[in-house]
């Protein structure tokens, strides 16, 4: 495990504790994945249930990259609404891609019963919160666009949604029945274990160091080993290592962290989101809280913790947390840990045709239940040769000008927000 995922806090709870040797050797499949996330573990579980021979490899530990490390809303789509990705997408596109992600939620709860993925799953909806009045302006839209299409949500007044945050720091909020919240590392490990119990070989400690094309055959080289098949998945996303051979695509690298309190006293549970639901806010640098099995209130912002400015983010938190809930001024947060998240321009993820085979990338945020769907979807379509079953068609290239600069801007704003931020 890399070192600064010893303080985080999935990675203290999680109940899934799969291993998987590192590669040694030569080996043959029909199918390799690289990366061991939502994406390449559900591609892996699919093809080997589909009866085809798989290998993954992660270049660390399962879920070492963003799923292990994210906040564990499983939300029924992206972070753009509906109208906004048809005029990314095109209306037939990006229709079908919001109809396939509304069922995403279910997917993974489906999975997580299915496979007994001990992941702390709450069925009970996620709280889009208005963090201001004007925030309401824009949760309206998203209620008449999603409901539009049909999903079940719900515009809450801010007395509503008081009663269900127990904050009164909330003007309202956008109630999804259909979402959820898991510990996402435990669900990445358990999408693992099952893919390894379907028939995938799994290994860990087995970073993909070189990837070459003859004919037909993909040659993939690890340190101490080697794979040839027929399609690869390349699953990397923002935490893809360079390798020889392969350009990873380019995304806005944009940071997010979180720290959790102890687990808190059954009074301040029946006050405090008693309905257990997950919450993220409308400001334009965000921030997220829900409650784990335990009774911890999880709270995280937009930011990195590893520069100079860093302590702005940390400082900031326990002052967010009392403006949202004044019993917790004095709650010790711990286990400060974050994440790199993979933009792209248009915030909509994107799967890179590599001809026989695909990599995917910039969920933007919103990786569990598309990061499921793309993933399985992925391994149908190179097994099956019918990429009709892709959530989007895939693109010959892709390009993004100024990636890192972009980055810089998100982290500049995050910083400078929480700075001036008395709340
Ligand atoms: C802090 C944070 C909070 C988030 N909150 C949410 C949320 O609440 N809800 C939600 O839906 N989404 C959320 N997301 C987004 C979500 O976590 C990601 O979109 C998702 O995890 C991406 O999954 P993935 O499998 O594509 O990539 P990853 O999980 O990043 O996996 C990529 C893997 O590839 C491996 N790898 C890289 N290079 C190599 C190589 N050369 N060889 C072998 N392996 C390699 C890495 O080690 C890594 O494990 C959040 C993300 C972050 C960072």
């Amino acid at each position: 495990m890399t070192s600064d995922l010893a303080s985080c806090l999935w990675h203290q709870t999680c109940q899934e504790t799969p291993a998987f040797e590192e590669l040694t050797g030569e080996a043959e499949a029909d199918l390799v994945v690289i990366g061991g996330g939502f994406t390449g573990c559900s591609a892996a579980l699919k093809a080997a249930e589909m009866g085809a021979s798989v290998h993954l490899i992660e270049a660390d530990e399962t879920g070492s990259g963003g799923s292990g490390r994210n906040v564990g809303l499983v939300n029924a789509g992206l972070w753009l609404p509906p109208e906004d990705i048809n005029a990314e997408l095109g209306a037939g596109t990006g229709s079908r891609l919001s109809q396939l992600l509304a069922g995403a939620p279910d997917m993974v709860f489906s999975l997580i019963t299915k496979h007994a993925i001990q992941c702390e799953a709450e069925t009970g909806g996620t709280l889009h919160c208005a963090h201001a009045p004007a925030g309401m302006k824009d949760l309206q839209r998203r209620h008449a666009q999603l409901r539009a299409i049909g999903a079940p949500v719900q515009l809450l007044p801010r007395d509503d949604a008081i009663q269900r945050t127990g904050s009164e720091a909330v003007h309202g909020a956008l109630f999804d029945p259909r979402a959820g919240t898991i510990q996402p590392l435990a669900f990445v490990r358990g999408l693992a274990r099952a893919a390894a119990r379907a028939g995938a070989q799994l290994h860990e400690h087995s970073a993909a160091t070189a990837i070459s094309r003859d004919g037909s055959t993909w040659h993939v080289a690890t340190p101490k080993g080697s794979i040839r098949a027929k399609h690869l998945i390349m699953a990397t996303n923002a935490y893809a290592r360079s390798l020889s051979g392969y350009a990873a695509p380019q995304v806005i690298p944009v940071h997010y962290f979180q720290a959790a309190t102890d687990p808190l006293p059954a009074p301040l549970l029946r006050q405090i989101l008693p309905m257990k639901e997950g919450c993220w806010d409308t400001a334009l640098v965000m921030s997220s809280w829900r409650l784990d099995q335990a009774g911890r209130l999880i709270i995280g912002g937009m930011g990195a913790l590893d520069h100079f400015g860093s302590a702005l983010h940390r400082s900031w938190l326990p002052r967010k947390l009392a403006a949202l809930y004044p019993d917790l001024k004095e709650a010790q947060l711990r286990s400060h840990w974050h994440g790199r998240i993979a933009m792209t321009a248009e915030h909509l993820p994107k799967i890179l045709d590599l001809q026989g085979g695909f990599a995917c990338f910039g969920y933007s945020g919103r990786g569990i239940g598309p990061g499921t769907l793309f993933g399985t979807a992925m391994a149908e379509a190179l097994l099956t040769g019918d990429s009709t079953c892709l959530p989007v068609p895939p693109v010959p290239d892709h390009s993004l000008p100024f990636a890192s600069l972009r980055s810089t801007y998100y982290e500049t704003g995050a910083t400078l927000t929480h700075l001036i931020s008395n709340r």
